[in-house]
């Protein structure tokens, strides 16, 4: 049963220790609608710490919504390279896109407005609206979820859309209408920053623990209570680095699904017995080379790599040559092939004599 009752005394307490203890971060400091939108997007399944570096770089790049709208797709897969979850940026553009043509390039106002904005869901809207915009609407991620299911000591999962509509309508209530902002805000730091997860809270720091139902009944280890996950499914995989005159062959993946419109390493599935004769690439010598790992939500690739010296520089339609600082600049190649960059890096330099020496 769900007893709402402790949210009640939560505004207050949670107001004064956010404004005493806030960190403090840039798109805080200057709580823009494109700044918090941009921060939100980015915040997604992703460390505050990681993030910071690419703010500053794509607000450097982009410092308004219409530069945005006109960016580059390499430019702006290059700028959020290593931060995952690509469908992000471009859902950006996309819904930059559609500020310039549907709002006149101002960033919409209203709650519902925003919400029709590409990649912008109910969580993201009401942070938009509540931080830039001082709507008093709820901003429930996963991290307000294990607060609110804490304080209420609600044992239901906290991943099923009924338990998120329920506790979502009821953080709707407390919304204290002077700082809906704020106390957003100050649910999602104190998610992020004391009522940790994987029953790590640091209860004897936080400001609601007097009438916290899971730190009272002594339950913080079993509270949120979450649906069993799905197994992940391995594939394996079978990544082909290709040189020649100091480049690295390049290909672009699909338009659509995982890691989509990225550029890549050749590869795939399985031991790749076939692929280079089907690809009609010659190659003039093998060299050893590294595996690799890299887990996504839903599936974990296990990659083994293998290098080839090619007898001349001929590659399928559509593919590209990249050198070291093309690889550095220019090319998008995102973090699942990471642990194959260092060996890249040296058969780069180690191949451009031996290509230059053939016949
Ligand atoms: Fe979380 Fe502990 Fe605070 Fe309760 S008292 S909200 S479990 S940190």
């Amino acid at each position: 049963m769900f007893c709402k009752a402790p949210l009640q005394q939560l505004p207050i307490p949670l107001l004064q220790w956010y404004r005493e203890h806030a960190r403090i971060l840039p798109w805080r400091s200057q709580p823009t609608p494109y700044r918090v939108w941009i921060s939100e997007i980015m915040l997604q399944q992703t460390r505050v710490s990681a993030v910071l570096p690419y703010f500053h770089r794509f607000l450097q790049a982009f410092p308004t919504i219409a530069h945005l709208a006109a960016a580059s797709d390499d430019h702006l897969m290059k700028l959020w390279e290593g931060l995952g979850y690509y469908s992000r940026a471009r859902n950006l553009k996309k819904a930059a896109n559609q500020i310039m043509e549907q709002f006149g390039g101002i960033f919409p106002s209203s709650y519902e407005e925003i919400l029709t904005l590409a990649g912008i869901g109910e969580y993201t809207a009401g942070a938009i609206a509540s931080i830039a915009f001082g709507i008093p609407v709820p901003a429930v991620d996963g991290n307000v979820l294990r607060v609110v299911a804490r304080i209420t000591g609600f044992a239901d999962p906290i991943d099923s859309p009924k338990t998120r509509r329920l506790l979502r309508a009821a953080v709707w209530e407390i919304i204290p209408l002077h700082a809906p902002g704020d106390f957003n805000q100050a649910l999602m730091e104190l998610g992020a920053t004391v009522c940790l997860p994987n029953g790590a809270p640091l209860c004897s720091q936080c400001p609601v623990a007097s009438f916290c139902r899971a730190f009272l009944q002594s339950r913080t280890e079993e509270l949120p209570v979450k649906s069993p996950r799905k197994p992940r499914r391995v594939e394996m995989r079978t990544v082909f680095l290709l040189f020649f005159d100091g480049s690295v062959a390049l290909r672009r993946r699909p338009e659509k699904g995982l890691l989509s419109g990225l550029w890549e390493f050749p590869n795939v599935p399985g031991s790749g017995d076939q692929a280079l004769a089907e690809w009609e690439i010659s190659p003039a010598q093998q060299w050893e080379a590294c595996n690799g790992k890299h887990v996504f939500t839903h599936v974990e690739w296990h990659m083994t790599g293998q290098a080839f010296l090619l007898a001349n520089d001929i590659l399928p339609e559509g593919w590209v040559w990249a050198n070291r600082a093309k690889l550095q600049q220019t090319y998008a190649v995102p973090s699942a092939f990471a642990s194959f960059l260092p060996l890249v890096e040296t058969y780069c330099a180690v191949s451009a004599p031996l290509s230059a020496n053939r016949p």
